[in-house]
């Protein structure tokens, strides 16, 4: 019995009573492997004792101090950090709980930054189908996920969506990947002409698809034309990456590996690895000028923004994650995910595609392979994994969404940058057992 409104009504939800590396257990001592560290964040696993040890630290120094009146030194510490790392031009970052807020607070800094620099027409918002971007009513206005949308669509603001570069469903058979990859980024220049430059704000875009679709990437070459297009424009770039951020591809930013750097970016999840909640945005230092000779300030906030806490868990695990070359078992154990992903399923008549970077990988689920139509969402399959999954002491992601309206199933794989190859060979034997039965209750 819970008194709690969870986001999913389940008589049944299990306790979470601890945490140990890469497992989880409830309340009668049953251990799961996190295999999607919860939604993409607990890339250290649970418990470390670097970020612990941090969390009492800052505790008994200070837990809070309102940003109208101090900075601290861990924030400042924690800014200095990832400034350093960020891709070129990102020289200034504003932190706050999460990924929604993160993304609003892009959106409206793009906004600010034309009001600044008078260009006030400018406020259209393009972004893509098949993208999540957060539940706050500004960034469920961005994202294109229609079955979290719906029921709210009166209270959204208007954004132009286009199709995703998704190689799975939209390259056309005979169509190259640097044909697709042009074809796919034409879109933007298009609806940008269609809904005429001079009125267009920013593109918002996840570099590596998370929620909505399972961990799809671009393919090669998709996003340096889409940094022409906006830059021939004069379109801001937005990259959410929230998911896929923070060494979870294998480099600690996305967007590293499609070669080009965006004017705001979104992290959070993997930023405090869970052990706070804790989100970024990071903006270039000609949005910051924007600001700071202009009205001096951006007219945004909330009460815990840049929170000591969340900081000092985020620096904690940042450091942690360099100190111990944990992007490159990223690499290493993605690598291995992936074949053996590829081994369990690349045959199984009801798995369309198996894709991804790093350790976030998403196995797509078809009803059948030669149509790649998805099942009937009413059978609730993704569910049916999860629950699957659960039963074998597995904990995965199961997304949906896959075409348009519709709700495809996807599983998402984002497990703990420290997994090794005996576990992931557990996760997937586990996995593909749970897909199997599942499957065997719809099809
Ligand atoms: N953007 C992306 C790409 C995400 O995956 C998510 C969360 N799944 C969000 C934004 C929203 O983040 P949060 O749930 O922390 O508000």
């Amino acid at each position: 019995m819970t008194r709690i409104l969870h986001r999913q009504i389940d008589a049944n939800l299990r306790t979470a009573s601890g945490g140990k590396g890469v497992e989880l257990f409830d309340q009668d001592g049953r251990g799961y492997i996190d295999a999607s560290g919860g939604a993409a964040v607990s890339c250290l696993g649970h418990g470390h004792p670097d970020v612990v040890a941090a969390l009492h630290a800052q505790a008994d120094k200070l837990a809070y101090a309102h940003t109208s009146f101090f900075t601290s030194e861990v924030a400042e510490a924690l800014a200095e950090r990832l400034v350093a790392d960020a891709p070129a031009g990102l020289d200034y970052i504003y932190f706050v709980s999460g990924g929604s807020e993160a993304v609003e607070a892009a959106l409206k800094m793009a906004r600010q930054y034309f009001v600044e620099t008078g260009q006030p027409q400018r406020a259209k918002i393009i972004a893509r189908r098949q993208s999540y971007h957060g539940n706050t009513l500004g960034a469920l206005a961005t994202g294109g996920n229609e079955w979290r949308r719906a029921q709210f669509k009166p209270l959204l603001a208007e954004t132009h969506h286009i199709d995703p570069c998704y190689a799975y469903r939209y390259q056309e058979p005979g169509e190259s990947e640097t044909e697709y990859g042009t074809r796919s980024a034409q879109a933007l220049e298009d609806k940008i002409l269609e809904l005429g430059p001079e009125t267009v704000m920013a593109f918002v875009a996840e570099p590596v698809v998370g929620a909505t679709a399972g961990a799809v990437p671009a393919v090669a070459g998709y996003f340096r034309r889409i940094r022409e297009i906006c830059d021939r424009y004069g379109v801001l770039l937005i990259l959410d990456e929230v998911m896929c951020g923070m060494g979870r591809t294998g480099t600690l930013h996305a967007c590293e590996q499609d070669g080009v750097a965006p004017d705001l970016m979104t992290v959070a999840k993997g930023l405090g690895g869970g052990y706070q909640p804790i989100g970024a945005t990071f903006l270039a230092g000609r949005i910051y000028e924007a600001f700071a000779n202009g009205s001096g300030l951006f007219q945004h906030g909330h009460t815990y923004i840049c929170h000591p806490m969340a900081c000092a868990a985020a620096l904690a695990v940042q450091e942690v994650v360099a100190r111990d070359r944990l992007l490159d078992n990223v690499k290493a154990m993605g690598a291995h995910l992936s074949r053996r992903l590829g081994e369990r399923f690349g045959n199984h008549p009801h798995v369309g595609d198996v894709r991804g970077r790093g350790l976030f990988m998403g196995v797509e689920l078809v009803e059948d392979r030669g149509t790649k139509a998805p099942f009937d969402p009413a059978r609730k399959l993704n569910a049916r994994i999860k629950r699957e999954a659960m039963n074998r002491g597995l904990a995965v992601y199961p997304a949906g969404g896959t075409i348009d309206g519709s709700r495809g199933d996807h599983i998402l794989l984002a497990p703990p940058f420290i997994i090794d190859a005996a576990t992931v060979d557990t996760v997937v034997e586990r996995l593909g057992e749970a897909v199997d039965a599942a499957i065997a209750q719809v099809a």
